[in-house]
């Protein structure tokens, strides 16, 4: 049994000095990966529900790894705040994001909005309203195209403090909503005062509708309050007829989820906002 014993220690230990190396060397492969253009994004479209048209898209992060295919956010994103490589991976995705905004638009395609996830060590950057205003100066976007999806968890952080960049951005002209809403606790008093535009309603609780009658019931408050504080509001994660019938049914103006499309290449994007009457 000793014996036993101490070979699984050794196996234990091998273990963790290989999910350390494979960590190490995780992330000096991030760290290369802007400037080995590896970084791409998808984009997913936002629909309103009353009127059917595509507004929005959401860009989504993508790693194109040379040996390991492509990978999800989900994957490397943890790793990425971990180490503050965020910082500079989320500046790629907002330039690229507004650039291709401009050229959708310059194209002639219909003047749709850009939403951007944003990360807490991003937005807590030394002048950070200052910079994403220089990027859209740069990229020659019009600021109102632009919306900053952020998380209740990373306002509720520290509320002055993201209070006072949300004021600063809302006076850039850039709108702003609060991405997986629901699952953390903004309290109803501070959401009051935040200057936001839309509340996206967290996937965990659009999944189960309708069989779940506690997440009906939470889905339908979140659209009542949102209705009520004056704010759009957006589910996520819509896959099914029969979640657009009770979104639709209880109020929500609008939907994004695999039943319109899943997030798509740029061309792809392109290609559907063509095919699809969206004027
Ligand atoms: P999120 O912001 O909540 O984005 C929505 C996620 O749900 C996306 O996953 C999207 O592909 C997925 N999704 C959309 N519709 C459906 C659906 O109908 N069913 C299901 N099952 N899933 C759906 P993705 O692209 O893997 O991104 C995961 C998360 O990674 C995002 O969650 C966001 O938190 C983060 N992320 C993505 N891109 C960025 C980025 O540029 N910066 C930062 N900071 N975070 C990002
Ligand atoms: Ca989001
Ligand atoms: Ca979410
Ligand atoms: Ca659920």
């Amino acid at each position: 049994a000793k014996e036993l014993g101490r070979n699984n220690l050794q196996v234990f230990t091998e273990e963790m000095a290989d999910k350390a190396h494979e960590k190490l060397l995780k992330q000096a492969e991030l760290r290369q990966a802007i400037a080995r253009d590896e970084f791409l994004l998808h984009f997913q479209p936002q629909v309103n529900l009353e009127t059917g048209r595509v507004f929005a898209a959401e860009a989504l992060l993508r790693w194109r790894h040379p040996e390991r295919g492509m990978i999800s956010p989900g994957d490397f994103i943890p790793l990425a705040e971990e180490t503050g490589l965020i910082v500079p991976i989320g500046d790629w995705v907002l330039r690229a994001a507004c650039r291709q905004c401009k050229a959708w638009h310059e194209d002639g395609l219909p003047l749709l909005i850009v939403s951007v996830n944003v990360s807490a060590r991003q937005f807590r950057e030394r002048n950070w309203a200052a910079h994403v205003a220089a990027v859209l100066a740069e990229v020659g976007l019009e600021p109102r195209f632009l919306e900053l999806e952020l998380t209740e968890s990373l306002i509720m952080q520290d509320v002055p403090g993201a209070l006072a960049t949300m004021h600063e951005l809302e006076a850039i002209g850039v709108h702003l909503a609060i991405d997986d809403f629901g699952t953390g606790y903004s309290s109803l008093s501070a959401l009051k005062r935040f200057p936001v535009r839309r509340l996206k309603i967290d996937r965990s609780f659009v999944e189960d509708i309708p069989a779940d009658v506690d997440d009906k019931a939470i889905t339908a408050a979140i659209i009542s309050l949102a209705q009520n504080l004056g704010l759009r509001v957006i589910a996520e994660g819509v896959e099914t007829q029969a979640q657009v019938e009770f979104l639709r049914h209880s109020g929500c103006d609008e939907i994004q989820g695999y039943f319109f499309s899943r997030p798509l290449a740029s061309a792809e994007f392109e290609a559907l906002l063509r095919q699809t009457d969206v004027n």
